[in-house]
């Protein structure tokens, strides 16, 4: 069977490293050998944001900027709005059916994010968020599902739901993977937590060298660590993470040289600086010619949007005909 990707984010805020190293990387690797679709989740987004709509609004077009700059080729990938494929809410509807509200409850990512966003009730949307990635999967017919290690219980559920559709009515859906990107849980700047556009911990993909170097400088590093010469902890540094992440051939002597007080915080810091802004650099230089064309992102937008209608309306007759509500033939009203 010909692999088919379904990846996507949340239109929150503009995308950061952790997104690149957990998910956006390998999208722009595998868009060369499967077909790709991307989703910007403003449906999602405001999940968390439906008393802030601007600014979802306002974020389409950084992500889809940042798609661009880090290397999605709309020839190859398919671009589109979560909120103008309606028969994404319709499968949606569907799938509730029979979710139980416990399964939502006990899921360990919307655990934590309630958590650390302070909620005390739960949004019917915010608790319903992983049936509705459910559908955004199936209505793709997704097979492969590129994302960080937050989202693997999100995939898990989905496999649950489509499990249960087949067991109730008939098979319709391929079984998806999740694909797990190299680092599947980048962390903050503020350590502990993972880095999140929502958390104000994040290194956007959009910033300037010098942006980069004033936030390393102010990351937190081992607090036991005072002096140089004092023995680090680079297991709970957020910048030796980031040495493995992005500095991959040095990191192994950072760790050491950390360990034995022999490298400074801020000689580390500055050389994670470094290679952090040699990966941004052709992003940069793409999104400068880029952002030269608006009116070409609005058509990328729309004719990706387009594109997935078609698959995700041939998806809902499927799906109506599985479950014998398909009462007048596919065309009636067209
Ligand atoms: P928000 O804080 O608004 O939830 P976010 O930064 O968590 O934003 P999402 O849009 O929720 O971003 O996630 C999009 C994709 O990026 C998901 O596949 C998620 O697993 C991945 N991702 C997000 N943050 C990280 C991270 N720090 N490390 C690895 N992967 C990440
Ligand atoms: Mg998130």
């Amino acid at each position: 069977m010909q692999e088919r990707i379904l990846t996507g984010d949340r239109i929150t805020g503009k995308l950061h490293l952790g997104h690149y190293v957990g998910s956006l990387k390998n999208r722009v690797e595998l868009q060369n050998s499967y077909e790709c679709f991307v989703l910007l989740a403003d449906v999602q987004a405001l999940t968390t944001h439906f008393n802030h709509p601007a600014i979802v609004r306002d974020n389409l077009r950084n992500v889809a900027m940042d798609y661009l700059a880090a290397g999605i080729d709309p020839n190859r990938s398919t671009l589109f709005i979560q909120s103008m494929i309606p028969e994404i809410a319709e499968l949606t509807v569907y799938f509730s059916m029979f979710v139980t509200v416990n399964s939502l409850r006990h899921n360990p990512t919307i655990k934590s994010e309630a958590a650390e966003r302070g909620y005390t009730q739960l949004n019917y949307g915010f608790l319903g968020y992983p049936v509705s990635q459910a559908a955004d999967i199936a209505i793709c017919r997704a097979t492969l599902i590129p994302v960080g290690e937050d989202q693997v219980p999100h995939i898990e559920q989905t496999r649950k739901i489509i499990r249960r559709f087949h067991d109730l009515y008939r098979p319709v859906f391929p079984e998806p993977q999740a694909l797990i990107g190299a680092i599947p849980r980048l962390s903050g700047l503020d350590g502990g937590r993972k880095m999140g556009k929502s958390s104000g911990n994040a290194i956007s993909l959009d910033s300037s060298p010098q942006q980069v170097n004033e936030l390393i400088q102010k990351a937190t590093t081992d607090p036991e660590r005072i002096h140089k010469s004092d023995p680090g902890h680079p297991d709970i540094c957020p910048i030796y993470s980031y040495h493995k992440a992005f500095n991959a051939p040095q990191a192994e002597d950072i760790y050491r040289n950390c360990s034995q007080g022999t490298i400074g915080c801020s000689e580390c810091k500055a050389r994670i600086a470094g290679q952090i802004n040699k990966l941004l650099e052709p992003m940069n230089e793409r999104r400068e010619t880029i952002s030269k064309y608006p009116k070409q992102i609005d058509e990328i937008l729309i004719s990706g949007t387009e594109r997935a209608r078609v698959l995700a309306r041939e998806t809902m007759q499927e799906v109506r005909e599985a479950m014998g509500i398909a009462y007048f033939g596919p065309n009636t009203f067209q």
